[in-house]
C-alpha cells in the first residue's frame, strides 16, 4: 500500500467512526465534545472554546426506534439522527450547537431534545434571505450569542486571539482540501470520489490540527501520482445536502467508466469552499463567511438575487472540463427537490447530460443504478445523442 492509501485508509476509519474518535479525544483531552449539524454552524467557535466540534453525521444503522418520533416523509439525514438519539448513541456529546437550515433538521433536533433532555441544545436562526439590509446585522447578532452560550457551557471566555487563531486552522485545513480538489480536477492524482467524501468527512470530526497534519502528508504522497486515465468519462457530483452518499454508490458510478473530477456536495466541495476572513474582527467575518460562502457555491436553503446554483453548476463544469453532471438527491430533502426543476432548465438549456439519482437511507438498488449510468455514460461518449437521462 502506499503512503497516499495509509492515509486515506487512516482517514477513512476515523471518519467512519466518529463517536469512537471523539470518545478517545475526550478521554485523552478532559475537555468537552460538541456536536454541531450541518450547514451553515461556524465551528472555529467551539474550537476557541477550547472544545472539539463534531459534526454529527449520518448512521448507516437501519432506523428502528426513531420511527415512532419522525415520519418516513423526512429525509434519511433527519431520521438518522432522531433514532441515533432514541437508541442512546449520542452521548458522548456535552452539547449540541447548530444553525437552523431546514424544517427537517428543526424536527430532528426537536427529537433529540425530547430524548436527551439532559444534553443542551443551542439553535441559532439565520436570516435566509440574504439580499436584505438587515440580514448582516441579525446575523452579527445570532454570532455573537452563540459565542456567549459556548463561554457559559464551556466556563471559559473565548479571546479574540483565540478565535482568530481557531480561524487560521480551520482555513488552513479548508486550503489543503482544495489543494486535493484541484489535484483531481487537472487528473493529476486518481483518488476516487468516495476517497474524497472521507478526507472532508474526517476533517468534519477530527482535531482539526491532527487532521491537518495527515492531509499534508498525504498532499505529498497525491502530488507523486501520475495522470488518470483519459478514456474515463469526466462527471461532476451535485446535490446531496447534510451527508454524504453511500460510498458503495459512488464506487458504482465510477466502476461504469467514469472520473468524477468536481462536486458541490455538502460532505464534499461546498463544506471546505470557502475561508473566513482573518483580518479584522473575527466575529465579523464568522458573520461575513456566511454569506461569502453562499457567494461561491449558492446552496438550495437561501435565496439571494445575484447568485443562483445552477450558474454556479455550468460554471464550475467549465472549470473542470467535466462532460456530466449525476444529481445526487437524498429522498425528500424538500430543499434540494424544490430547486431540482431550475437545476435540470438550465442543464438542459446548455445541452449538459445529467442524470438524477434518488438515495434512501437504506438500501442501495445496485443493479438498477449500474444500469442507468452505463446508460448516461453510452449517451456522453456518444454526443448526439446527448440528453438528460
Ligand atoms: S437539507 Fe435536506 S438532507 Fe439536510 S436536513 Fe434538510 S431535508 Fe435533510
Amino acid at each position: 500500500m502506499s503512503d497516499a492509501q495509509d492515509a486515506i485508509a487512516v482517514l477513512t476509519r476515523i471518519a467512519q467512526e466518529p463517536r469512537a474518535y471523539a470518545e478517545n479525544w475526550k478521554r485523552n483531552h478532559q475537555r468537552k465534545v460538541i456536536g454541531t449539524f450541518p450547514m451553515n454552524f461556524p465551528v472555529e467557535l467551539v474550537h476557541a472554546a477550547g472544545a472539539l466540534p463534531v459534526v454529527v453525521q449520518d448512521d448507516r444503522a437501519p432506523i428502528t426506534l426513531g420511527r415512532t418520533l419522525m415520519y418516513e416523509f423526512y429525509c434519511g439525514y433527519a431520521r438518522s439522527l432522531t433514532d441515533q438519539a432514541a437508541t442512546r448513541k449520542l452521548g458522548v456529546f456535552d452539547a449540541f450547537f447548530l444553525v437552523d437550515h431546514c424544517v427537517a433538521l428543526l424536527g430532528a433536533v426537536d427529537a433529540i431534545r425530547f430524548e436527551l433532555p439532559e444534553q443542551a441544545v443551542f439553535l441559532a436562526q439565520y436570516t435566509a434571505s440574504m439580499d436584505e439590509a438587515w440580514t448582516p446585522p441579525q446575523v452579527r447578532e445570532k454570532v455573537q450569542s452563540l459565542q456567549s452560550q459556548l463561554e457559559e457551557l464551556c466556563g471559559e471566555s473565548i479571546s479574540k486571539e483565540a478565535l482568530a487563531r481557531s480561524i487560521r486552522l480551520f482555513n488552513r485545513n479548508r486550503q489543503l482540501l482544495r489543494q486535493v480538489y484541484d489535484l483531481r480536477r487537472s487528473g493529476r492524482t486518481q483518488i476516487t470520489s468516495a476517497q474524497m467524501q472521507m478526507l472532508v468527512k474526517s476533517s468534519m470530526v477530527m482535531d482539526i490540527e491532527e487532521h491537518t497534519a495527515m492531509v499534508s502528508g498525504l498532499l505529498a504522497s497525491l502530488q507523486a501520482q501520475s495522470d488518470s486515465n483519459p478514456a474515463l468519462v469526466r462527471l461532476h457530483l451535485s446535490g446531496h445536502f447534510c451527508h454524504g452518499p453511500r460510498p458503495e454508490l459512488l464506487d458504482i458510478i465510477e466502476s461504469c467508466g467514469a472520473v468524477v473530477v468536481d462536486d458541490d456536495l455538502f460532505t464534499g466541495f461546498r463544506h471546505i469552499s470557502t475561508d473566513v476572513a482573518e483580518t479584522g474582527d473575527p466575529l465579523d467575518a464568522l458573520t461575513r463567511w456566511y454569506f461569502d460562502r453562499n457567494n461561491n457555491v449558492p446552496c438550495a436553503t437561501r435565496a439571494q438575487k445575484n447568485v443562483d446554483w445552477e450558474s454556479y453548476l455550468l460554471q464550475s463544469l467549465k472549470n473542470s472540463g467535466a462532460a456530466g453532471v449525476v444529481i445526487l438527491m437524498a429522498k425528500f430533502c424538500e430543499p434540494h427537490m424544490l430547486y431540482y426543476p431550475e437545476l435540470r432548465k438550465a442543464l438542459l438549456g446548455s445541452q449538459v447530460p445529467h442524470l438524477l439519482i434518488e438515495t434512501e437511507h437504506e438500501g442501495l438498488p445496485a443493479e438498477s443504478i449500474r444500469v442507468r449510468m452505463e446508460a448516461f455514460l453510452e449517451q456522453i461518449r456518444r454526443p448526439a445523442n446527448a440528453a438528460a437521462a
